[in-house]
């Protein structure tokens, strides 16, 4: 495959912008080799600047469940283009997507719009500890809620549950207030309200997504409900990759638990920047201009992205089956990795939720970070590679989800576990 054109405008664009990036997963640097540089998209396809064709299976880390260039959700964005960018004012557009969310997640009373993942989870747990008047919070090491200096945290050393940064620039005393316990272990979060007694909330991917693919255990999720009612914290789950994606109400259909309340983005953008927060009607109440919790967005509740995520929502909802045929063709994506790796004497875990799949080179199951950070990480990166120069794009780490888009058909499916066969075999 000859990918000449982006390896030149890697080159060229790693002297403008850092790492040649806007964002660091990108540039495939946990698997190696160049990024491969986008011209276009259709359907289930990716086209690189060199013309190389692709399956993608990473859909825009996640947004694109009807795929690229949606025939509905595009002419919804091109009518709303024609009206105006943005107003900074409100528009019925904003009430009619939430309307549409409030619908369909039974623990959302009231929502707001943001306009990236980041920023849902920063005002979320901002508005957990005005509502609560407490500032401690839990997170679980391998969930990521996007960039905000709280929540880039890693483990700290001996015993601590307090969190240390993961990141240079973000100050100790910024993180002072996060503590870390590990995921579908119980215990470690019990430990965490014995360190403190100012739990302002527990966030949780209740599908985790950005350690590869690990749901957390009914039990657990009903566990933390238990705690957090026992000690006047809230229970966030954090769905802004999991919402839409691994079924329509929410994780709280499928997993029994209710949280006090949800944030969203990717699907609910139907392509376009959107994040989201939403809960408990007197939860929301705290937020400003209602409440004395402040938080605001010049561009948030966009027309044109609320366009786009009105036309994806509402097909989502109108189309019941949907979740179970995108189930089933990644349960026999998953299936056939399996297969392979079998026959090549490849130890392989995997997994799927709705149209998430993931899978792990382990040969022990996956339940927490340390288990996924124990897989083969040299043979996903062969394996990754392989699949690429096969015309199969998969998402570039370990430690992400993949996912199924509306227009991959069951020939694609099998056509690649024919490719991912051919590759085990090589490695
Ligand atoms: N939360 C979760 C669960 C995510 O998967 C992500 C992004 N992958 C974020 C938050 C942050 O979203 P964004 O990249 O839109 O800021």
């Amino acid at each position: 495959m000859n990918i000449t054109s982006s390896i030149q405008a890697f080159e060229e664009a790693q002297t403008l912008i850092p790492g040649g990036v806007d964002s660091p997963v990108r540039a495939f640097k946990s698997v190696g080799g160049t990024p491969l540089f986008i011209e276009k998209g259709e359907g289930a396809h990716l086209y690189d600047i060199d013309g190389n064709a692709y399956v993608d299976y990473v859909q825009s880390w996640g947004p694109l469940i009807f795929g690229h260039r949606d025939e509905a959700i595009e002419s919804a964005v091109c009518d709303a283009v024609r009206h105006g960018l943005s107003f900074g004012a409100p528009t019925l557009s904003e009430s009619e997507l939430a309307k549409e969310v409030i619908g369909i997640f039974e623990s959302i009373d009231k929502v707001r719009f943001v306009s990236s993942g980041t920023e849902a989870v920063m005002s979320a747990i901002r508005l957990a500890r005005g509502f609560t008047g407490k500032d401690d919070i839990v997170k679980f090491e391998g969930c990521y809620h996007g960039h905000s200096d709280a929540l880039l945290v890693q483990a700290g050393s001996g015993l601590a549950t307090f969190g240390n940064p993961s990141s240079p620039g973000v100050p100790v005393d910024f993180t002072k207030h996060t503590l870390l316990a590990k995921y579908n272990d119980i215990e470690s979060v019990r430990k965490c309200f014995e360190d403190s007694d100012n739990i302002a909330c527990i966030i949780i991917e209740p599908i985790a997504g950005n350690m590869g693919l690990v749901p957390a255990d009914k039990e657990f999720l009903a566990e933390l409900r238990l705690l957090c009612d026992a000690h006047g914290a809230l229970l966030i789950f954090d769905e802004v990759m999991s919402g839409f994606r691994a079924t329509l109400h929410g994780a709280e259909s499928i997993t029994g638990t209710t949280p006090d309340m949800v944030t969203l983005g990717k699907v609910i953008g139907g392509g376009m920047p959107v994040g989201a927060f939403g809960g408990k009607a007197e939860i929301m109440a705290k937020l400003s201009p209602e409440g004395p919790v402040y938080q605001a967005g010049t561009l948030s509740g966009n027309p044109v992205a609320m366009a786009a995520g009105i036309t994806a929502v509402r097909k989502l909802r109108s189309n019941a089956k949907l979740y179970s045929v995108l189930e089933a063709r990644a349960k026999r994506l998953m299936e056939g990795f399996a297969e392979a790796a079998a026959k090549h004497g490849i130890a392989l875990k995997t997994d799927v939720r709705g149209s998430m799949f993931g899978f792990f080179f382990n040969d022990k199951p996956v339940k927490n970070f340390d288990d996924a950070a124990a897989s083969d990480l040299e043979r996903f990166a062969a394996f990754h590679a392989g699949m690429l120069s096969r015309g199969f794009y998969f998402a570039c780490s370990q430690f992400e989800t993949g996912f199924i888009c509306t227009q991959i058909t069951d020939e694609m499916i099998e056509a690649t576990i024919s490719a991912a066969d051919e590759v085990m075999g090589t490695l």
